[in-house]
């Protein structure tokens, strides 16, 4: 049995969107395409790109009207067409990322590298790139209900909670798939994860079930007792003077994980915590250039890397890691009706460590 889906969300339509004037009206979905699903919203998780996005930081608002965020999507499929990917039937859960579509047709797609795709549509803002959809613009979580294409929501495995697995979608698999192309636990045995926030807090979370020995890294204090209890082993507070914190740690790293956003990283302060042939791995966008003289890259054999996102294919391996090893991101909930509070209270960096929104009325528990 399906549920006919009315498509109604909180729209962002200026640039104060982000702070508490999200508007509630019904939207245009992506024109229907065989291999689409409809998808009944019980959760989604509120990441800093949805902040972002409704603050103008990636343009002016009205510049995509309206602006239907989230991207960390948890809900039940409520249609199906003709050519359903992932096996998907009316009735299951699934989640949906930071993408939502990918050409199908270049070599990163047909290697199952869509994350790579040039032309890939990302779930919120962007123009579908295939078949009837062509042209609509994507709408998120911040919904009622989700149109896209089924390569693109997850099902999840039996005993993962569903409000759990909304804040793995972008944030866990975007420190995920590092984790596992690095070698946490095995290649890489001592892991470094700079920045205890929403996607800090799951990279120490899921380094230590990898079996890593991890080092939080933060400014102060103020974090040392959660990331012991998320699973570090050891705490590096920064302080002001980079240089004489990390002096007693020099070369005790073989991966770090940068998950903090500041305007400006002092990149070449943090090489010195890598062993030889480590690598300093950025998640998270810092819009300053980074300075970086060669030289000590290429005595300590050091690489400085990015990565983006993870694929479908990732958040299936994440989905089914966490339930092995029995994982779960620290969430705080919010009625998606008080979205106008949350995500004021997200902006002052209220989040320990991630917030999800719950549509009650889809049957998502507070
Ligand atoms: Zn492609
Ligand atoms: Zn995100």
């Amino acid at each position: 049995m399906s549920t006919e889906a009315v498509f109604k969300g909180w729209a962002g339509l200026d640039d104060k969107a982000c702070q508490g004037n999200l508007k509630f009206q019904e939207f245009e979905p992506k024109k229907w395409d065989e291999d689409d699903v409809d998808v009944k919203i019980l959760y989604c998780g509120i990441c800093g790109s949805d902040a972002s996005a409704l603050s103008g930081e990636w343009g002016p608002v009205d510049n995509v009207c309206p602006q239907i965020c989230g991207h960390e999507i948890v809900g039940e499929v409520t249609k199906v067409g003709t050519s359903p990917d992932n096996g998907i039937k009316v009735g299951q859960l699934v989640g949906i990322g930071a993408q939502s579509d990918s050409c199908r047709e270049c070599d990163n797609c047909k290697d199952h590298k869509e994350n790579f795709c040039p032309k890939q549509a990302i779930t919120f803002n962007s123009p579908y790139g295939r078949g009837n959809g062509k042209g609509s613009i994507s709408r998120g979580g911040f919904a009622k209900y989700w149109r896209g294409p089924s390569r693109f929501a997850i099902p999840l495995p039996d005993g993962l909670d569903p409000d759990i697995a909304a804040p793995l979608l972008c944030g866990g698999v975007t420190v995920f798939t590092p984790l596992e192309r690095y070698g946490a636990g095995t290649k890489a045995k001592n892991v470094g994860v700079i920045g205890v926030g929403g996607l800090g807090h799951m990279a120490i979370l899921l380094a230590n079930g990898m079996g890593a020995n991890v080092t939080a890294i933060s400014r102060s204090d103020s974090k040392k007792e959660d990331a012991m209890k998320l699973g570090a082993s050891n705490y590096i507070a920064m302080g002001d003077d980079l240089k004489k914190a990390f002096e007693p740690h020099a070369r005790s790293l073989d991966l770090i994980i940068c998950t903090s956003n500041p305007s400006e990283l002092p990149v070449a302060d943090y090489l010195p915590l890598l062993k030889p042939e480590g690598t300093f791995c950025l998640v998270g966008i810092v819009p300053k250039p980074l300075e970086i003289s060669t030289f000590p890259l290429i005595m300590g054999t050091a690489a400085i890397a990015g990565s983006n996102i993870g694929n479908p294919d990732a958040i299936s391996r994440m989905f089914k890691f966490v339930v092995e090893k029995n994982i779960k991101p620290w969430i705080q909930k919010w009625d998606m009706e008080e979205i106008n509070k949350a995500m004021p209270s997200f902006q002052k960096g209220d989040p320990r460590y991630r917030f999800v929104l719950v549509n009650t009325d889809n049957g998502g528990k507070l």
